[in-house]
Parts: structure tokens; C-alpha cells; sequence
């Protein structure tokens, strides 16, 4: 499909136009399950494996938020999930993808093996670190008011050896995850929490972002009975206010709300956050379009909510895409969601085709991988 947003058509000298077009076409009645993926990469391997050195810094589009399963330590099922990885990003146009653990209850997998597949398969795959150490750090001390000097010191060091592993910034570290399925965890600590203000000064520190999950609520509000199912509280407390309070604390941390356009309760609405991005200079969002609620920014029909358009418009400069794709590798072991997820990442791809295809070039040039550059500093 050509890009109606002016955007330089990615050259596929191995895969030519009409095979792209059956290829597109077999996308679209493939469910992205694992069988459909290998039957994918059976007809079309070599073909698209062949391209991927044209395809390096011709993509359309940047993604800074996906998340790779494999067992940790098991480098070689992660090596399997970043080549699944290379294969969406020629079919998709995407340009560089930002790998990461999502934000774990308990520690597990992290940068360990991502570190090795940044170095194999960078720059097209970037990671972020702290989703399987930080963050169940975080939790853990988040059920308390203090936190040790150990704890702290801990954090810290951990948080340096991120990024001294390579990792391009932090994430993804949650203050708010709902839970959506059984065994699907449900998260919760102040949004400025001691030590998510220690996170924010290191991330400062070294100029490199947060990836941030936060559900937003309002006000205390009742959970509602659609989530009632899951593991998730029946009462969940406010956090707009102490997410502003994280903001201001570090004006030099950038922080990516990650999710923008399709959380569960139905908050993170356009008028909220045009509110915020006025306040808070240093704020950025990732849009993860597509949802079947009214209020997403690309709506499952391809209908695109104008609100959202507008605050797009006004401030161009502080989003980027994040699909929130799941890869997982055939030999994963670990908790069944990320299975029950994989598929979904297609219709965020077609949703952020259609957002960008309704910005203005220059607009959707921005959102779709200029800010992302700038935000990460990639070819830094
Ligand atoms: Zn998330």
C-alpha cells in the first residue's frame, strides 16, 4: 500500500510489487499466529531476509514499543523472536523497533539476551532495559513507604548496568497496569514514587527516556465490572496528580506514556492529554492506535477520532508509535497472555498505516520516526 503521507517508499529490490501485493494480501487473511508466521516464513524467508539490508534506513516508521518472549537465558529462542521481529518490520515499513521486557510483578527476563540481539541485529533492533529488574523492584518497594539504603542502592546499580549494556533508555516499568486477563498482573505504586524519582534522575542523568505504563485514573473510581475478572483491585486509586508530580520532579527526564489512544478504562482521552503535554514540557507520548472503544485514536472500523487528530496537530513533536507488538518464540515456556496477545499486533500495524496516511507529510514524518530520533538519539 503507498503511503498517502509523502513518506519515501521503502525499495524492495528482492521482494518486487506484485509479490508485495499477494504477500500483503496473504497478511491480511493470516491471523499472526505462530503456525501462520511459520507458513509465512516458509513461502517468504529468503525473499524478505534478503531485502533487510535495503530495507535499513528506509522504513517509514519507528516502533519503541514491543516486547520479545523467550525463557530467560535461552538466546538462542530470543535470536528466533528478533528474526520473527526483522520480518514484520520489511513487511511493515519499520524503520527501527525498540525491544524490551514488558513490566514484570516478578524478576525475569531482561536485558540479558536482548543485549546480545542489539549487538547482532542493531541498529534496526534498539533495546530498553528495567521491565524484568527495575520494575519488580519497584513493586516490591512500592508496598511500603520506605525504602532501605540497600534497596535504593540496589536500584541504582542496576539501573547503570542497563544502560551500560546498551540499552537506549527505561522501560517498561509500570505505576499503573491493569490486568486483562487471568495471570495477567495487575501493578500499582505512587506515580512518584522515591524510587521512580531516583529512576527519573538517572534516565536524566544519562539522557536517555522512561517508557511508562500508566492506566490513568482520574479519581478513585470503582473498577469496573469488564475488569472485574482479572486481578485487579475493586477499587483503583488516582494518579493523574502524582504522574504530574513525577513530571515536575526532573524537568530534563523525558518521560514516553506509553499506550496512548487505547487504554482499557477509557482516561486517556485527547483532553486529557493535550492538558498535560501543556503542563509538562518534558512529556512524549507513544500511540498504540487501535482499540474497540470509542475513544481510541484509529477505532477497529478504521474510523479516525478526530480529537485525537487534533491534538496530534497541535503538537506534533511529542509523539511517537509504539505498537505494543508481542513476539514469542515457538519453544516459550512462561505465562500464557503474551500467546493470547501476539495476534493482536496486526491491527495496530493497519491502524498506524491509517493514522499516518491521514496527517499531513510533514506531521506524520514527525510522528512516524523523526521524533523517535531525536527522543532516543538514534544514530548516536
Ligand atoms: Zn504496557
Amino acid at each position: 500500500m503507498q503511503p498517502a503521507d509523502g513518506l519515501q517508499p521503502r525499495l524492495l529490490p528482492s521482494v518486487g510489487p506484485q509479490s508485495r501485493e499477494q504477500f500483503m494480501r496473504r497478511r491480511r487473511t493470516t491471523n499472526l499466529t505462530l503456525g501462520g508466521l511459520a507458513a509465512l516464513i516458509a513461502v517468504l524467508g529468503c525473499a524478505l531476509m534478503g531485502s533487510a539490508p535495503h530495507a535499513q534506513g528506509q522504513g517509514d516508521w519507528i516502533d519503541v514499543h514491543v516486547h520479545l518472549f523467550a525463557d530467560k537465558g535461552s538466546l538462542a529462542d530470543f535470536d528466533e523472536a528478533a528474526r520473527k521481529a526483522l520480518q514484520i518490520m520489511d513487511a511493515e515499513r519499520i524503520r527501527t523497533m525498540f525491544v524490551m521486557s514488558p513490566p514484570r510483578a516478578r524478576e525475569g527476563p531482561d536485558t540479558e539476551s536482548l543485549a546480545e540481539i542489539t549487538k547482532k541485529y542493531g541498529p534496526r533492533i534498539a533495546m530498553l532495559g528495567g521491565g524484568g529488574t527495575l520494575n519488580p523492584m519497584l513493586q516490591e518497594a512500592g508496598k511500603s513507604t520506605e525504602v532501605s539504603e540497600v534497596v535504593r542502592r540496589q536500584f541504582e546499580e542496576t539501573a547503570e548496568r542497563i544502560i551500560a549494556s546498551g540499552a537506549k533508555g527505561f522501560g517498561e516499568i509500570a505505576a499503573h497496569h491493569l490486568s486483562l486477563a487471568p495471570g495477567h498482573a495487575y501493578e500499582a505504586v505512587s506515580p512518584d514514587h522515591l524510587l521512580l524519582r531516583l529512576l527519573a534522575d538517572i534516565a536524566a542523568r544519562h539522557d536517555v527516556p522512561i517508557d511508562l505504563h500508566l492506566d490513568p485514573v482520574p479519581s478513585d473510581v470503582a473498577t469496573p465490572a469488564s475488569l472485574g475478572a482479572a486481578q485487579n483491585p475493586p477499587v483503583l486509586k488516582a494518579n493523574i496528580e502524582g504522574f504530574e508530580r513525577l513530571l515536575a520532579h526532573n524537568r530534563k527526564t523525558k518521560i514516553v506514556w506509553a499506550h496512548a489512544g487505547s487504554d482499557p478504562l477509557g482516561y486517556f482521552t485527547p483532553t486529557l492529554v493535550r492538558a498535560l503535554i501543556k503542563r509538562h514540557p518534558n512529556l512524549a507520548l507513544s500511540i498504540r492506535p487501535t482499540s474497540p472503544r470509542p475513544g481510541a485514536v484509529v477505532h477497529a472500523t478504521g474510523d479516525v477520532n478526530e480529537d485525537w487528530v487534533a491534538v496530534l496537530r497541535d503538537f506534533p513533536d511529542r509523539f511517537v508509535i509504539g505498537s505494543d507488538t508481542m513476539i514469542v518464540a515457538t519453544h516459550y515456556t512462561g505465562p500464557h497472555t503474551p500467546r493470547i496477545f501476539a495476534n493482536r499486533g496486526e491491527g495496530q500495524w493497519r491502524g498506524i498505516r491509517r493514522l499516518l496516511s491521514v496527517l499531513p507529510p510533514d506531521e506524520a514524518r514527525r510522528i512516524a520516526y523523526e521524533n523517535a530520533e531525536r527522543l532516543y538519539k538514534l544514530g548516536r
